[in-house]
């Protein structure tokens, strides 16, 4: 008799949380949950734990009002989700840096994380690589691209030696010399430097081909989203900054592509959607049938095409990737910098075309700062969330 995997989703009430939802009723003999978080939206937490009676619930901002018998709460309740002793996996869906803390619990817990939540890893790269390193928990990825990546990697991914560096990676590859990350290219892709200075909110929630969160939808427009993937893809697999490039795919079909040592490319393809990301990182390195993951029709879906980034009109993943390459808090300061300025964003006190000089103010600022421990990393943090909130 097979045993069905446990699976804590925080963030369940997300975009990446319902899509979760949606796989998981797809295969119940596989998972069932066992634990759900959300932030403050207590009324479609309310709904997911009616549909899936799971055995922990926490809500992280109860707004003061008494909550159901036996539900956590505050940010502590996604530790214990993740901790959960029933859980095998943690879908970590929740959005920003916030989703460190939970990562890393469920790490020294021995559980699968799949990852959605890239911030973790940009922000606690070497934390998370530490955990991994000291326990049996493993970082499986449910960003599309860095699926794509490991899916074209298949049987290549060795094992972390012992007494490994940081910069090893979480799922080092064998063979491979160069990884080429697919941008959409966002609403802006065509704009020119000067049409983008006036670009409205409106427009750059008007993601052309996902529907996701919108910080990330922002993200993707500004194209600090390809800043933290770039990030998220040296910590997972181990490959130096120099050799993954990033290339601009408006129709979203190619998800990435690896080049491996003879000059062979393999990409993975499919349809945007997130089912299949969720759905291999809940099997892997299985590959489970599914009917429900929309179907891919090459006629239907070209030309497909590529084009180089235009980094004079997207200056923000050139500060994102040289932060990175900084290495120490940098990688956690640009983006606690970025989640300000797209929540100021959100809520009309700085204008889109802002971003990347909020975020070049901080990382002038305190871009420098180590990056050894969490302690440090969170002044830093800090420190770049209160420079942007007074950037004018
Ligand atoms: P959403 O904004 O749709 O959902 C975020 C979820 O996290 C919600 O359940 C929210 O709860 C919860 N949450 C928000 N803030 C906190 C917090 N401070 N503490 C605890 N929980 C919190 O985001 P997405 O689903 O779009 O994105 C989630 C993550 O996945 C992000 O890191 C994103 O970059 C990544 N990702 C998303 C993709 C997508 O297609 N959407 C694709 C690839 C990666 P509540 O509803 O109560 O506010
Ligand atoms: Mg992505």
């Amino acid at each position: 008799m097979s045993v069905r995997t446990g699976v804590a989703l925080l963030g369940a009430t997300g975009s990446i949380g319902e899509t979760t939802q949606r796989v998981v009723e797809r295969h119940p003999e596989r998972f069932h949950f066992v634990a759900l978080t959300a932030n403050g939206n207590r009324e479609g937490l309310t709904a997911a734990v009616a549909r899936w009676m799971p055995r922990y619930v926490g809500l992280v901002q109860d707004g003061g009002a008494a909550l159901p018998a036996g539900w956590g709460r505050g940010t502590q309740c996604l530790v214990e989700a993740a901790q959960h002793p029933e859980v095998d996996t943690v879908v970590n869906a929740v959005v920003g840096a916030a989703g460190l803390e939970a990562t890393l619990a469920a790490l020294r817990a021995g559980k699968r994380v799949a990852l959605a939540n890239k911030e973790s890893l940009v922000v606690g790269g070497a934390l998370v690589a530490r955990a991994v390193r000291q326990g049996r928990g493993e970082v499986i990825p449910v960003d599309s691209e860095h699926s794509a990546l490991l899916q074209c990697a298949a049987g290549r991914v060795a094992p972390i030696p012992r007494g490994a560096a940081a910069g090893a990676g979480l799922l080092p590859l064998r063979g491979v010399s160069r990884m080429i990350i697919t941008a959409s290219g966002g609403p802006f892709r065509t704009w020119s430097r000067e049409q983008i200075a006036g670009a409205q909110l409106t427009d750059a929630l008007n993601h052309p081909t996902w529907a996701m969160g919108r910080k990330i939808t922002i993200d993707s427009a500004s194209l600090a989203n390809k800043a933290l993937e770039v990030i998220e893809a040296h910590v997972l697999f181990g490959i130096p900054y120099d050799r993954i490039e990033v290339v601009v795919h408006p129709q979203s079909i190619v998800h990435s592509m690896l080049e491996f040592e003879d000059g062979s490319v393999l990409a993975q393809m499919g349809v945007p959607s997130m089912e299949l990301p969720v759905l291999y990182a809940l099997g892997y390195p299985d590959r489970i049938a599914d009917g429900g993951v929309p179907r891919f029709d090459p006629v239907a879906s070209s030309p497909l095409t590529f084009e180089a980034v235009r980094h004079d009109a997207f200056p923000t993943l050139g500060l994102g990737i040289a932060a990175g390459r900084q290495g120490g808090a940098a990688p956690a300061v640009f983006n606690a910098a970025n989640e300000v300025a797209v929540a100021r964003v959100l809520d009309g006190s700085l204008p889109f075309a802002r971003i990347p000089a909020a975020i070049d103010h901080a990382l002038s600022a305190v871009g420098d700062r180590p990056g050894d421990d969490l302690p440090a990393l969170l002044a830093a943090d800090a420190a770049a969330r209160s420079l942007v909130q007074e950037f004018r």
